[in-house]
């Protein structure tokens, strides 16, 4: 097995240049902290940025480079420029507040997006330096969703796993982007795309669906000759290593220092980056509010506000900080008294063990973003109480809210909701609060940073095993060139071959599928050869294929098997006697579906009623597809008749008909070489009805009976072309 690479925008080691001397520290950040025990423990290395501008690296890059190596580092390095622009600019003003459901903050420029398309490059070419065949490559978050497809042009069938750690929004936010298809199509490039949260992994899969064109299934994107897999993995954090400290002496110190502050008084705890997500203003207003209508918990009560700076380049950020700064004093002002404030407020970030000496002596933790990918400071607070108390007031808008159902939930919009949380953790009793730590410690120690990568990093081998045996389901050069001389090499051939999503791709309407000029001289030359009969098998009626066929020697199916036509025959034959006296009772009801399905219709054929919902919303098509497979069960069964789940169709028919049936009509003992094309489920009978030495092959990566898969209508008709050059 190759080597794990790491990527994201910061490196875990922060090199400083301090009086000219380079230093070298350990990053701060839920990612570099998490996963730096873990990646050692790997044959790893992790690629980003070491947070130092490029200017202040000449001289030095060598050496920065080797002591970086020497830590399984590999640097990345960006001017103050690219930073600004990349990710001051476009990751911070553009992605953060768009993801985080705040579009009125978000501004779309041209320039900044082309220093993220660049910034991607750059980190692009520095793996590409470093690949070798074999090492799986794992891409972290918003800042480089652009890379899994940049490395996969690159980079010949590498391995590759995306894990975003914000949210990913609803189609409706996400469709303001004016570069939405390109940071789409880059995430797409991975083969496992990861998310905190399945309402993320949905928003993202409606997205792909939307913006791309392609169904999921299970979580798997066909797309191409690919597959992409999206799943769900809420990060953990290292469980041990809050456990351990919240009983280590140095915490214990720390927590009797507290204590002679608090003096007995009654804590309420947050912590925060500072950024507009977190709800901080939201969270003092209802603090505000709780004072006013709880006199007894004056003097009784402290809430200590912890704000790490952040994005202090942005002016969004400090116009934030004077907001929490005047807020604080006004309530301060408002309820304080000599001796006691009611809100204790640090700007600064804080050292680990005073951040667990805080969890451990706050009664209560108050986390309350308006959103957040997950947020780890509730995970961190829970693993911390190892004396088996404490409650966690959290936001439903948070990722981690899906995990820790047993904390108590607010909506952060909802001032009398925090209010209301606030009264009853302060008076829940020990023994309610140690039940319900337990249920979410248990949770979170078994579900931690390591487990959560082993996880991700399973789950990408195992999606890449199964992109390697699609490869060898696919057509490549070799069986194409077996199969092209078992053609050449046959007396008789009989091709057959699947109209619509084969030799056509698929159109918004049934009549705007026409067939191209080359499809038409391509089938007109194959069946000029007196040795190879063309059928077109497909499930139109017989005016569309007469008009456009009729005039060919080839035999044609329509209506999936009702009826045949062989190259000599001027008359349709029926494949056997069939009624359609059945429709009357049948079309009411697919009327009645379309008519609340917009976009959809009804087509109706000799021998079927189709239901068609290409031009739906696919959802709704969906649904509705299903809604009217399980109405008409019971009479299609009364009336001897089958459904069929097409390509965004529901067909209704007779049933004993079918492709395959029809097809083995043209079957005959001195056919040497079959080739049978197609792209649907009406296919499979085709597949399934001949002999295992023919060609089967499916357009498309779905599961099939076909021997071999093929990715599109174009590669198809290349395919013919081949066979038709093979002859010549
Ligand atoms: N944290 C920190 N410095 C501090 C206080 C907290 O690095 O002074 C850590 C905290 O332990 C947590 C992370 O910052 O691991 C915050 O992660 P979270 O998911 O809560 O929010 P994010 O900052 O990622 O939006």
């Amino acid at each position: 097995m190759g080597r794990l690479l790491i990527v994201s925008n910061r490196l875990p080691i922060t090199v400083h240049r301090r009086r000219g001397q380079l230093q070298f520290e350990q990053s701060a950040g839920g990612l570099a902290t998490g996963l730096s025990s873990f990646y050692r423990a790997y044959d790893a290395l992790w690629i980003g940025w070491p947070g130092i501008e490029r200017k202040n690296t000449i001289g030095d890059r060598d050496e920065i480079k080797e002591r970086l190596l020497a830590e399984d580092c590999y640097p990345v390095f960006l001017s103050q420029r690219e930073v600004d622009e990349y990710y001051n600019k476009f990751c911070s003003a553009t992605i953060w507040p768009l993801f985080h459901y705040f579009p009125q903050y978000a501004s779309y420029s041209q320039s900044t997006w082309q220093a993220y398309e660049h910034a991607n490059r750059t980190f692009c070419d520095a793996i590409v330096e470093v690949w070798q065949q074999g090492d799986i490559i794992w891409v972290h978050d918003f800042q480089l969703m652009l890379l899994p497809k940049m490395l996969r042009d690159r980079l010949q069938d590498p391995t590759i796993g995306f894990f975003l750690h914000i949210p990913f929004p609803s189609i409706e936010l996400f469709r303001l982007l004016p570069w939405r298809t390109e940071l789409i199509e880059g995430m797409m490039g991975a083969d496992l795309v990861g998310f905190h949260t399945w309402d993320y992994a949905g928003h993202f899969l409606a997205s792909v669906r939307f913006l791309l064109g392609h169904e999921s299934w299970m979580g798997r994107i066909p797309a191409g000759d690919r597959v992409t897999r999206v799943d769900v993995f809420p990060m953990g954090i290292d469980y041990a290593r809050f456990a351990a400290a919240a009983n280590s002496p140095e915490v214990e110190k720390e927590v009797d220092e507290l204590e002679r502050t608090f003096v007995g008084r009654r804590v309420v705890l947050s912590v925060d980056r500072l950024d507009y997500t977190k709800g901080i203003l939201q969270r003092l207003e209802a603090f505000g509010l709780f004072l006013d209508r709880n006199l007894q918990y004056h003097k009784k009560l402290k809430f200590v506000l912890v704000v790490v700076p952040s994005r202090t380049m942005v002016a969004r950020y400090a116009l934030l900080k004077r907001q929490i700064d005047e807020l604080v004093g006004a309530i301060n002002g408002k309820h304080g008294v000599v001796g006691w404030t009611p809100i204790t407020y640090t700007y600064r970030s804080v050292p680990f063990p005073s951040l667990v000496a805080l969890y451990r002596r706050a009664d209560v933790a108050l986390v309350t973003p308006l959103r957040d990918g997950m947020n780890l400071v509730a995970k961190e607070y829970l693993a911390s109480r190892t004396d088996g108390r404490g409650v966690l007031i959290l936001s439903e808008t948070a990722g981690a809210a899906k995990e820790l159902g047993e904390a108590l939930t607010i909506n952060v919009n909802n001032e009398e909701d925090i209010v209301a949380a606030l009264e009853d953790a302060l008076a829940m009793s020990d023994a309610e609060q140690g039940e319900r730590l337990r249920v979410m410690q248990r949770r979170l120690r078994r579900y931690d940073v390591r487990r959560w990568a082993q996880d991700f990093l399973d789950t990408l081998t195992a999606t890449s095993e199964s992109q390697e045996e699609l490869r060898t389901r696919t057509l490549g050069t070799h069986v194409r060139r077996r199969l092209v001389k078992s053609f050449q090499q046959a007396n008789r051939r009989l091709l057959l071959l699947d109209y619509d999503g084969t030799l056509a791709p698929f159109a918004s309407s049934p009549s705007k599928a026409v067939p191209s000029q080359e499809v038409m001289e391509l089938l007109s030359e194959l069946s000029s050869d007196a040795g190879t009969d063309v059928v077109i098998v497909s499930g139109r009626d017989r005016a569309s294929l007469d008009g456009w066929f009729g005039h060919l020697p080839v035999g044609i199916v329509a209506e999936h098997g009702a009826w045949l036509k062989s190259k000599e025959a001027v008359e349709w034959e029926m494949l056997e006697p069939l009624t359609s006296e059945w429709k009357e009772e049948v079309r009411p009801i697919l009327e009645l579906y379309a008519d609340r399905t917009p976009g959809s219709f009804v087509e109706e054929k000799d021998f079927s009623l189709v239901f068609q919902y290409r031009r739906s919303d696919s959802r709704l098509g969906e649904l509705r597809a299903r809604e009217l497979v399980s109405h008409i069960e019971g009479l299609t069964t009364n009336l001897n008749l089958q459904v069929l789940e097409g390509s965004k169709v529901v067909e209704v028919k007779n049933s004993g008909v079918n492709k395959g049936r029809a097809a083995l009509r043209w079957l005959s003992e001195d056919i040497d070489f079959v080739l049978a094309v197609g792209d649907d489920w009406t296919d499979e009978d085709t597949f399934k009805a001949l002999p295992e030495t023919a060609w089967t092959i499916k357009v498309g990566f779905s599961s099939t009976a076909a021997h071999y898969n093929i990715g599109s209508p174009g590669k198809v008709v290349a395919l013919l072309m081949e066979l038709l050059q093979a002859d010549e």
